[in-house]
């Protein structure tokens, strides 16, 4: 399908209304930008408000960066998207924002990793955290070019986070979706945890998305210790715990990997969910 370079203006600027409608930026942060062939991009430019751009305000850049086109100047965050086409070539649009939920769990080091939601399961699947990198210099691509190659969407530490897609819409509902799940997973956990979806329910929905015509990001792998800091991933890594039943609780997560492991990890919340089960156990 070719899309006009008018209406892809217009797709950038429809997406940057929904970010800062959002608050999924504030001020000007934020980009966006769309692959127009195998020379060009089309980006936002710098200092501008993604709540307000107009289409002409866009910039057509080559693969090195270079402006071709427009009146502005691109973000100083484009080194990060041309990272993304460089090592995806299925990709044609990247979103950048920092939606507030995603980055308190990127700037609290925790990555969305947990198999817990069956529709994020099915589209991006887990969402880890690019290492820290100073803003527009190249530690940020570099950062990214660890996980692209698996993930669709991912954190940027203490910073936010950026996913991509076959369109500029496909890469701004990634990042609803990830806002989203970010959200949700902090509910679940101020309530006490999350009950997680096992390694077979997990299989079974991606198994799914070629019902959906969803493509796999990529296949899942089981310890991320395995790879080095200076390696891309070719894997997912999804906290999914073998199981019969088909959701199992976070407390007999923590207690199967103190098995393995030797060590046990609680946090005060499970460790009170462990007693108060054994008193009950008890009195039965
Ligand atoms: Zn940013």
């Amino acid at each position: 399908m070719i899309t006009s370079e008018e209406s892809i203006r217009g797709d950038i600027v429809e997406v940057g209304r929904r970010l800062y409608a959002r608050a999924y930026v504030a001020s000007n942060d934020g980009n966006i930008s769309v692959r127009l062939d195998d020379r060009r991009i089309m980006t936002t430019p710098k200092s501008v408000s993604k709540g307000y751009m107009t289409p002409d305000m866009m910039v057509v850049v080559d693969y090195d960066g270079k402006k071709l086109a427009g009146d502005r100047d691109p973000s100083s965050e484009l080194p990060m998207h041309l990272e993304v086409y460089r090592n995806r070539p299925d990709v044609r649009a990247v979103c950048h924002a920092h939606p507030p939920m995603a980055t308190g769990f990127a700037v609290a080091g925790i990555p969305l990793t947990r198999a817990v939601l069956a529709e994020v399961i099915t589209t991006l699947g887990s969402i880890p955290i690019a290492a820290y990198g100073t803003p527009s210099t190249a530690e940020l691509p570099a950062a990214v070019r660890k996980y692209i190659k698996a993930h669709d969407g991912m954190l940027l530490a203490n910073h936010g986070a950026v996913t991509c897609g076959p369109s500029v819409m496909a890469a701004y509902y990634k990042m609803e979706t990830i806002e989203h799940f970010a959200k949700i997973s902090l509910v679940a956990r101020l309530l006490g945890g999350e009950n997680l979806i096992s390694r077979e329910e997990v299989e079974r929905l991606q198994g799914l998305r070629g019902m959906y015509g969803i493509a796999a990001p990529a296949p899942l792998c089981t310890d991320p210790n395995e790879i080095p800091a200076d390696t891309q991933v070719a894997c997912q890594v999804l906290e999914a715990p073998e199981s019969a039943a088909r959701l199992v609780p976070d407390v007999q997560l923590a207690l199967q990997q103190a098995s393995r492991d030797g060590e046990i990890r609680l946090t005060y919340g499970e460790l009170t969910a462990l007693i108060a089960d054994a008193v009950k156990n008890l009195r039965e």
